[in-house]
């Protein structure tokens, strides 16, 4: 039996961005945008109300020429699973079951048509990774005909949020159905970022199977609610124990200890 045949059968996606790649170009913030049909506004000077699944930030290091270094972090969804499968900040609260956390695999799906924009999650997400709709999309003229049919708009009024494309995991199981199989390979589930990247940043896989890179290269420790084995492997704010299945990557130790940055006074959970 292969490693691959061994592996937990319970998915858990999850994805490795390795900062020292990502140039800061956007490009996974512009796929994002296209696959999931992210409206946007005329005006979107005011970043509080656009709508960015997939985030690109800047970090500096605070240091003047020629000590200053600069590094861009893209942040999706975290997909948290919490201290206990599906303890996530935001399934937690929602009050209407509108976001939930898929067992099968590690996604933390939002349900549009039960949402009722209460925008608990908002407020309990860390990661600042959901948008709310103040308004009903609106595309220039012509461009509804190139929306994406599989994955629905959302309308004014409630929240929305990175699926890790879902619906191309609903696609590419349909596929593997109809050719009578039940196992997926590695290439056949991705991202629209982890496409577009073309620094190749965003690596996608399952963290349960030893096969795919993305265990490779964060090891995760089951034993310690998947935090990375690696030493150049991070997650955001890890002290928090949101256990998020996204992981990073960098060289750098000012890179390292921003993703987790924390007040001198505060009091430190360990985990
Ligand atoms: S990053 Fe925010 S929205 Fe995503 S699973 Fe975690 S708490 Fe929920
Ligand atoms: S597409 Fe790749 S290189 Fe460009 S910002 Fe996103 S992760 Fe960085």
């Amino acid at each position: 039996m292969s490693k691959a045949q061994e592996h937990n059968k319970a998915k858990k996606y999850g994805m490795v961005i390795d900062l020292d790649k990502c140039t800061g170009c956007g490009a996974c913030m512009v796929a994002c945008m296209a696959e999931n049909n992210v409206p946007f506004k005329k005006d979107e000077s005011d970043k509080l109300l656009s709508i960015t699944w997939m985030k690109v930030y800047k970090l500096t290091n605070g240091k003047d020429f020629p000590d200053a270094d600069i590094c861009y972090l893209p942040r999706p969804c975290q997909h948290c699973e919490g201290q206990h499968s599906g303890h996530s900040p935001c399934v937690s609260v929602c009050p209407a079951t509108a976001t939930d956390y898929s067992t099968d695999t590690g996604i933390v799906s939002q349900i549009y048509t039960r949402c009722f924009g209460c925008r608990y999650c908002m407020a309990a997400c860390p990661y600042h990774a959901r948008h709310f709709n103040w308004w009903d999309p609106v595309w220039p003229a012509g461009m509804e005909k190139m929306l994406s049919p599989d994955v629905s708009v959302r309308m004014r009024g409630i929240v929305e949020k990175c699926s890790f494309c879902f619906h191309r995991y609903q696609r590419a199981k349909d596929k593997a159905y109809m050719e009578d199989r039940r196992e997926l390979e590695e290439h056949e589930y991705q991202t629209a970022c982890t496409q577009a990247c073309p620094a190749g940043a965003i690596i996608f896989g399952d963290l349960n199977n030893p096969d795919h890179e993305v265990h490779k290269i964060a090891q995760p420790d089951p034993g310690h609610h998947g935090r990375p084995k690696n030493p150049n492997a991070f997650r955001l704010l890890e002290r928090l124990g949101t256990n998020p299945k996204v992981y990073y990557l960098s060289s750098r130790e000012w890179v390292r200890k921003a993703g987790d940055n924390y007040l001198k006074t505060e009091k430190i959970n360990k985990h």
